[in-house]
């Protein structure tokens, strides 16, 4: 059988900044590419495969990446029995090369922490047994640029709430109380006691929306939902990766 190689973008050590888990330390396996487009993304340095990838910030290797290749680098952190972040771009897109590298980091005390937009939920299926924890998105309209928010949603959530399942949904200046509605509705229609993070985008380090509409973005779901959270980017906001 040939081996599934990964195309990444970045290897890290840091801080989780984001959702239900901010300050963990974890290991960060950013992958390359996206399904998506969205006109908001702050990450779009990863939404095409880079020739190199990074490992922290001045070692540079190769592209695909073998799976011995991706868990010696992990090992070397000597911090193997805490929290893989699998993130991107959108990491399921590599799903052959995961089916693989998770039961293999499972099998070496790894907890897997997977970031997603939350639209393949076929791909999720695939891997769930070795995933530990979800961050799922809810893309809304206002951040991506299309018209509507994906319909792959509530199918991703239905699947992915037999595990540790958090949802987040990104807002800026231009989100409307009527998109929280359909993300909330989204939300409830799976579970309403999945835990809801509303997080305010960042642009030139400021944080974007004011602190009036954020209240009631939050106050809006946490009447309709067991648990919502208003959580900044805390990574950007103190200038770390
Ligand atoms: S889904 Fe995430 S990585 Fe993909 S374009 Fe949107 S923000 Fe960027």
């Amino acid at each position: 059988m040939i081996e599934p190689k990964g195309n990444i973008v970045e290897i890290f050590k840091s801080i989780q900044g984001e959702g239900l888990w901010i300050g963990e330390g974890q290991i960060f396996l950013r992958l390359a590419g996206c399904n998506l487009s969205c006109k908001n993304c702050d990450t779009n340095y990863a939404l095409e495969i880079p020739q190199k990838y990074k490992i922290e910030d001045n070692d540079y290797r190769n592209n695909p990446v073998t799976l011995t290749e991706t868990i010696e680098t992990i090992k070397s952190y000597g911090l193997f029995s805490t929290t893989v972040s699998v993130t991107g771009g959108e990491p399921l897109l590599q799903i052959d090369y995961l089916k693989m590298l998770l039961p293999i980091l499972k099998s070496e005390g790894c907890k897997i922490y997977i970031e997603t937009n939350a639209t393949l939920p076929e791909q999720l299926a695939l891997i769930l047994p070795w995933i530990d924890i979800v961050s799922a998105d809810i893309k809304l309209p206002s951040f991506t640029g299309e018209e509507d928010i994906p319909k792959e949603h509530r199918e991703f959530l239905r699947i992915a709430k037999e595990k540790d399942l958090f949802v987040k949904v990104v807002v800026t200046d231009e989100t409307i109380m009527n998109e929280i509605s359909i993300a909330v509705d989204i939300v409830m229609g799976v579970d309403r006691n999945i835990p809801l993070v509303i997080q305010p985008a960042m642009k030139n380090g400021k944080l974007m929306e004011n602190q009036e509409r954020l209240f009631g973005f939050h106050d809006y779901a946490a009447k309709r939902l067991t648990t919502v959270r208003l959580i900044p980017q805390i990574h950007k906001l103190i200038g770390w990766k």
